[in-house]
């Protein structure tokens, strides 16, 4: 059977890999296997998210509030914004989806850093635009500038952190940069891990009301999935003006999220003590993956994220640490597919990094071992 024809060039998005098959493939048991492959909160998600859903599972008949009032109030309460500038989609992945719909046909352009979010260029393939990519791997904006000229692309996504890499532009940067930026373009600020980038580095920290009222042409996307540990429940919005949110309201399919999801969104905005918690617990483990990295003598990239990027250079290859720490269950990210010889982290627990550093410690003797033969 013939497809739309598009679909010839789409790739299919290659998600972490589960614990369930972990346990199938290899036999280790559900109890021992780490999974530090999707940068999800390590210490799960806040116990009055959990008590809430419990509570108002007994709705799960009802189709949600379809004008998400109470969550758009929330989130337009702590970001100073109205609940106009607010779109809330099955995780901000949706939003990225209605955006790409909104301005791109077989005829636009995008551009995009090197090695960055898989999801712009899947969107932007389905729609059979053209995808433009920075040299450089990580955001370089003058290599943006220039390509921006020279293409003059409809769409431009910054990815502050970047995900997989986890470096992040600063905001003064990015705001020469935008000045720049014909008004016609629209500019997608992908922010799913803001809060730990603000955290570590108040120059870093993008506030969207600030960015779309200097920067009518942006829009800022946050989730709950990484920091607000609520990864299972898809939940993620968008914040721009007005009249581009309405436009987006009309790719949005009706009731896009749960009962359940608004009510744990709603719920995890009221205990922001979790989530700076989480947040500080983070970068104090993040340090111990530095030090390791260190003392093995392989690269890392300063991340502003939960998750830490591992650069092998000529030492290993990134595909065989990532298979052999799979078979020892722990799932961690091979960034082969992303043109660099580099596996991703989250960073997890003290307790699971522990065994992650001892289980490493195994594995890389074993290559070392290998490669000496
Ligand atoms: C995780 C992530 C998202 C989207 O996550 P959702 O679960 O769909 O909200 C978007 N952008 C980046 C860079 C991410 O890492």
């Amino acid at each position: 059977m013939k497809f739309n024809k598009v679909l010839d060039n789409c790739k299919i998005y290659e998600a972490g890999k589960p614990i369930e098959l972990v346990v199938r493939e290899y036999g280790v048991d559900t109890k021992d296997i780490i999974k530090l492959a999707s940068n999800e909160n390590p210490y799960g998600t806040s116990p009055k998210v959990i008590e809430k859903i419990k509570e108002l599972s007994k709705n799960m008949f009802m189709y949600p509030d379809d004008s998400m009032y109470e969550l758009k109030e929330a989130l337009a309460t702590k970001y100073s914004v109205e609940s106009q500038n607010i779109i809330v989609g099955a995780g901000s992945d949706q939003i990225l989806d209605f955006l790409i719909k909104a301005k791109c046909d077989e005829n636009s352009k995008i551009l995009m850093a090197k090695t960055t979010f898989a999801m712009y260029e899947i969107y932007g393939r389905q729609t059979g635009c053209t995808i433009l990519k920075t040299e450089d791997a990580m955001h370089n904006l003058e290599q943006f500038e220039q390509m921006y000229n020279e293409h003059k692309p409809d769409m431009v996504f910054l990815c502050l952190p970047n995900n997989p890499l986890g470096e992040c532009l600063d905001r003064e940067d990015v705001y020469n940069f935008l000045a720049k930026v014909d008004k016609e373009t629209l500019v997608v600020v992908d922010c799913a891990y803001m809060e730990y980038a603000s955290y570590k580095d108040a120059k870093k920290a993008i506030e969207p009301a600030d960015l779309i009222e200097k920067f009518p042409n942006a829009v800022y996307l946050g989730t709950f999935s990484k920091a607000y540990a609520l990864g299972g429940m898809r939940t993620g919005y968008g914040i721009g003006q007005v009249n581009l949110i309405k436009t987006l309201y009309k790719i949005r399919p009706p009731f896009n999220i749960t009962t359940l999801s608004l009510a744990a969104a709603i719920e995890a905005l009221k205990d922001e003590e979790f989530v700076n918690e989480c947040i500080k617990l983070n970068f104090d483990e993040m340090k111990r993956y530095e030090e390791y990295a260190k003392r093995k003598e392989f690269s890392y990239i300063d991340s502003y994220t939960n998750f830490i990027t591992m650069k092998f250079d000529n030492k290993y290859i990134s595909s065989d640490v990532a298979q052999k720490l799979l078979e020892r269950g722990v799932i961690v990210r091979d960034l082969t597919s992303y043109g660099v010889n580099a596996i991703r982290i989250t960073i997890g627990t003290q307790k699971q990094n522990t065994r992650v550093f001892n289980i490493l410690d195994e594995v890389l003797a074993l290559l070392d071992k290998q490669e000496n033969l």
